[in-house]
Formats: C-alpha cells, structure tokens, sequence
C-alpha cells in the first residue's frame, strides 16, 4: 500500500492548486495477499455459478432475474459484500467490492444495478451513519438477502436538482414518529426491496436566522420498512437493464418512528451526497466489466472475420479502434482502483476522484461498446449477438447515480472552491496586508514560483522511462492552477453558472487524474516486471497520456478564444423555433 498522507487531503483538489501530492498516488496500490484470495474464491465460484445458470439474454428479454439466481447468489454471500462481518456480511473493502461488482457486470448489467441499488446506495446509509442499534436491526437481513434495500431520493419535480423534493415527513405532537407522504420515481429495486433509504423534508429550525423559533424544510434521511406501508407501482419497461426492477414508490401517511432518522435531522442532503460519493465507485467498476467483455468480443471478431483476404484485425481503421478502446479501458481500471485504494487507506475526501472514476468510466464504456459493435457491423446489430444489450445497458450509466453533467459542475466548482478562498483572501490581505499574511505565505510563495520562476511540483516516484509523460503531468498541473486563477479572478462569483468553463476545467481535471494514475500503475508494472516484459503496458499508458494531454491542452487553451457565447445563442435559437427549422422543400 501507499504511504500514508494527512486523510483529509484531497488529490484531486490539490491539483486545482498546482500541488501534486505524489505520496497519495504512488506506488500504485497492491491489495493484499488474503484479500485477493477472498475475491478471487468469491469472482471464481460466481463465474462458475453464472456459466451455467445465468442467461442475460434471458433476463433482458423476460425483465426479471429468477428468485432461483437471486437466492443461490444470497448464499455466496454477494448481497452482504460491504456490511461489516460483525452484522453478518463479507466486510470487503473497497476495493475488493468494486472487483466483485466488475465481475458481476460483465455477466449481466441488471444483476450489477441489482447489486449496486441493494449495497452501493440501498443500504450504505445505514453503514455510514446508522446508529448501532439501527444496524443492529437492519443489516443482518440485508447481509443474507431475506431482504433487499434501495435508496429513494428522486421524484417527479427533482432529478439533478434533488435539494427539490416535496415527500414531506411531519413530526407527531408526542416527537415519537413522523408522517411521511409523498413519492418516488424511478427508484432501483422498488418492486423487491423491503427496507428504503427516504429522503423527505422536515421542518427544522432555521440555524441561519440565528432565531430559534424559526422552521425551514429541511432534508431528512429515513430509514422507511415497506410494512410501513409503502407501496409500489408497476415495473418500468426500460431500454437496458431491463431485468433490475426500478418503480415508483408511494407513501401514503406512512408512520415511520423518529428513531429512524438516519444521521441527524435537517442533514439529509449531505447523507445522500456520501451515500453517492461512495456508490459511484461500484457503478463505474462495473462499466470496465462491460468495457473488458466488450473487447474480447471486438479482438474475437477482428480476429477471425476475414474481409478482402486478409483478418479486419490487420486494418488500420480497426487497428485504431482497438488501441483506443484498450488504453480507454486501462485509464479507468487505473483510475478505479486508485480510488478504491485511497477510500481504503481512510482518505476522507474522495468525493472529487468518485465522480470522475464515474464520469470517464461510464463515457468510456460507452465508446469502447460503440467501437466493438462497428468492429462487429451487421452481426453486432443483431439480437441475437450480445453487442446490442450490452450497448443497451451501459447507456444508463451515463445517466443515474448523478448525471455527467451534473458530476462536471461538480468536479470543477467543487475543485475552484479551495483556490477561490485563497483568492478572497489574496484579495483582503491586499486590503489589509497586515492581517492576510501569515495564512496567505504558502499559497504566495507557490504562485510565485509557478507564475514567475515557472516552478511547479515535481513527481519524483514515476519510472524514469515515463519521463516524458511525467513532465506532461506537471506542465499540465502548472497550467490548470493557472487558469483556475484567472478564471476565477475573470468570473469571479458568476462562475457558478458558466458551465462552459467548469466543462472544461472538469474535463482537463478528468484528464489528469487519468494520467497520473495510469503512469503510476505503468510504474509498478516496470518496478516489477521489468521494461521488456512491459512493454505493452508502457505503450498503452504512452498512448493514453499522448491522447489525454492532448485533450488538456485544448480544454485549457480554449478558456480565453472560444465561440461559447455563439453557442449559447444557436442553442436558444434553436430550442425557440422547437428544433431543426431546415429543409430543402
Ligand atoms: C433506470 C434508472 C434507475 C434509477 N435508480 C434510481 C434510484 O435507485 N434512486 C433514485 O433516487 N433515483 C434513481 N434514478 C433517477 C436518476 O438518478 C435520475 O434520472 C438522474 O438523477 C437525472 O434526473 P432526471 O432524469 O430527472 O434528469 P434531469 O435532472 O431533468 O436532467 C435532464 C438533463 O439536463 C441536464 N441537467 C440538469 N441540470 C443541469 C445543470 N444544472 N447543468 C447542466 N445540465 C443539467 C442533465 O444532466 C440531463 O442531461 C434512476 C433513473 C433511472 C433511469
């Protein structure tokens, strides 16, 4: 493992810094002997098991997982991956979690959604704030699978914007219980699930008032049983991951006990973003399972399909294709797992890292699937090939558990936030130089050395022969801290909505931390192996970092000449006149 580093450092938020805290992110993580033991006596007898008994095809086409897999899979213990052993689960880290639901995906995308809407975000509120007596109560049944969970914050009104709820959850006169009414769309395992992670509002008192008679709604995090009487409606019919159950969820004067709060009153939003935080890495470990089946399927075709007398393997446009998908892939597995790795060690703030392993490995799977079905033309678009399912079910990703577009505002407002303080205070300490200067010096030391004497951190960890894409790192680090600045000092509060900008400091951040993760793994690989036995790996992160710096450069360099303000005008033209208003009639 990793040297330790303070646990509430953040990577990711360093580099909006110009810092690059290298201790954090080399040598890449290893997991241990035992560990891997466990997961691969739990990956093997799942394959097994899945070889003979699971049909995707026959899931996707019946919209339904048979109770008979459901219960065999109960038994190996793949319902209670992340509940602690003292509460009847595996207690696997997360690493560990996240190989197994990569496993899981790559035979079947409804049974992942499954498993994620159960562990990731059904009842991962219960692990993370639960009291003891509440996971006392609820876990044991979830480990086994006699129940399942889901986690239900959406609603009609509020998708991306979730601080919208309406389900409301009013406090009975005795303090004892609360009446819950209101509903839920769209809700993973709705149909099935017995034990709910609610998000209602509740009336609080309104701390900014500083008045305590003052009520605000609030979001409160419940944990809701269905014999509260919470009832569901029918299954959705979707466009992949057909055989998840996702419904809507009714609560009609549910009364759910005031010991059910999970975390504190009023709090509830920040429950849901950990839950999120932490779900994210399940879902985007399960993306590389439908990348990595993805590909074998591609290389298997390009392989043996002969076209013009020759494999389409030896044609470059194919050639093309599956490079790409291939470093794509291993960016993100890189990605993943360093993540997993940091959540391990106890870094507390992922939250940054989460969303972009979400974000890069949902969009990449989608192109590597995309890629594999040209490579297989006209049979990958019949259904009786797994391309089109497989295609099917990864566009959801891009989608659920945050949308990517919501996960760039993130990743970018959410990274400028440190560099903009500094810059507030830079700003008063100008003002009043006297008071600003000692907590200042740190940062006026670094933005001296970077603006002025060009200096920037230094990774000293990575293999020498990656030099070139070491040096491409730190340039890029050097550059994005710059132009955070300047953008901030541009924007300043307005940066809030120029999306334009936070895509593409996000997208160059998403970059970076690609990588920097992929020439860290590239490193152990040659630490241990050798450079002539990794030659392959040495190419595929040479590639990828070619590609990925190329992309920074672009994102960056377009923050000042861009047609930004051309393209909002087209778009709202457009959305005025309802879509395309051209023809040739
Ligand atoms: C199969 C499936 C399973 C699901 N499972 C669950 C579950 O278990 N629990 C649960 O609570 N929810 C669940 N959801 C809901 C899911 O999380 C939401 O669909 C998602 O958050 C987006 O909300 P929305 O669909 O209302 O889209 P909207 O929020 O209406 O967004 C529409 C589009 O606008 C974009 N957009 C919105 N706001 C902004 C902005 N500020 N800036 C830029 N772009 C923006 C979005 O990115 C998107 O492209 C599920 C959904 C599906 C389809």
């Amino acid at each position: 493992m990793v040297a330790t580093s303070p646990k509430n450092a953040s990577f990711t938020k360093s580099l909006f810094f110009g810092n690059i805290l290298e201790e954090m992110v080399f040598p890449y993580p290893q997991m241990s002997k035992e560990e891997k033991e466990t997961v691969n006596i739990l990956v093997d007898s799942f394959k097994k098991y899945a070889e003979k008994n699971i049909d995707t095809t026959k899931i996707d086409r019946e919209e339904k997982i048979s109770p008979e897999v459901m219960s065999t899979l109960s038994e190996m213990g793949l319902f209670g991956m992340i509940i602690p052993e003292k509460y009847g689960g595996s207690g696997l880290s997360a690493t560990a979690y996240a190989r197994v639901m990569q496993e899981v995906c790559s035979v079947d995308a409804s049974l992942g959604v499954t498993f994620g809407g159960h562990q990731s975000i059904g009842l991962k509120g219960i692990i993370l704030f639960g009291t003891e007596a509440q996971k006392k109560k609820y876990l044991p049944d979830l480990a086994t699978g006699k129940k399942m969970a889901a986690f239900a914050l959406t609603e009609p009104e509020a998708g991306s914007d979730a601080a919208g709820i309406k389900t409301k959850a009013i406090l009975s006169e005795d303090k004892k219980h609360y009446i819950l009414n209101g509903s839920k769309i769209w809700i993973t395992n709705g149909g099935i699930a017995d034990v709910f992670t609610v998000f209602a509002k509740t009336e609080e008192p309104d701390e900014k008032e500083g008045q305590g008679n003052l009520k605000k709604w609030k979001i409160t995090a419940f944990i809701v049983t269905r014999d509260m009487g919470v009832r569901n409606g029918p299954e959705e019919h979707k466009m992949g991951i057909r055989g998840s159950s996702t419904t809507e969820l009714y609560f009609e004067n549910c009364k759910v006990p005031a010991e059910n709060i999970l975390g504190e009153p009023g709090k509830g939003f920040k429950v849901a973003m950990e839950i999120l935080n932490n779900g994210r890495l399940g879902l985007a470990a399960g993306c590389i399972g439908g990348a990595k089946k993805a590909i074998k399927l591609a290389t298997t075709h390009a392989t043996t399909r002969k076209q013009f007398g020759k494999s389409i393997a030896e044609f470059g446009m194919i050639q093309d294709k599956i490079a790409n998908i291939t470093m794509d892939t291993f960016a993100a597995e890189s990605m993943i797992y360093m993540t997993t790795a940091l959540i391990d060690r106890g870094v507390e703030d992922y939250s940054l890292e989460s969303a972009i392993c979400k974000i890069f490995s949902s969009e990449s799977a989608w192109r590597v699937i995309n890629e594999a079905v040209q490579i297989g033309a006209g049979i990958a678009y019949m259904r009786e090939y797994p391309y089109e399912q497989l295609l099917r079910d990864a566009r959801i990703n891009i989608i659920f558990e945050g949308t990517n577009e919501i996960l760039r505002c993130f990743t970018a407002l959410a990274g400028m936030q440190g560099p903009g303080q500094y810059l507030k205070e830079v700003g008063q300490a100008m003002r009043y130089p006297l008071k600003g200067i000692g907590p200042l010096s740190d940062f006026a030391v670094k933005k001296i050395s970077r603006d002025i004497v060009g200096l920037g951190d230094r990774i000293t960890k990575a293999d020498i022969y990656l030099k070139k894409e070491t040096a491409l790192i730190e340039d890029y680090v050097k550059y994005l801290a710059t132009a955070v600045e300047k953008t901030l000092m541009k924007h300043q509060k307005t940066i809030w909505e120029k999306e334009f900008v936070q895509r593409r400091i996000a997208n160059a951040v998403i970059d970076l931390y690609a990588m920097i993760c992929t020439v860290s793994r590239t490193t152990s690989f040659i630490q241990k192996d050798g450079l002539a036995k990794s030659k392959y790996v040495i190419q595929l992160c040479q590639s990828f970092c070619d590609r990925a710096s190329r992309r920074i450069k672009r994102n960056l360099r377009s923050m000042d000449g861009n047609d930004d303000e051309r393209l909002k005008d087209l778009s709202n033209q457009t959305c005025a006149l309802s879509g395309y208003p051209f023809d040739i009639l």
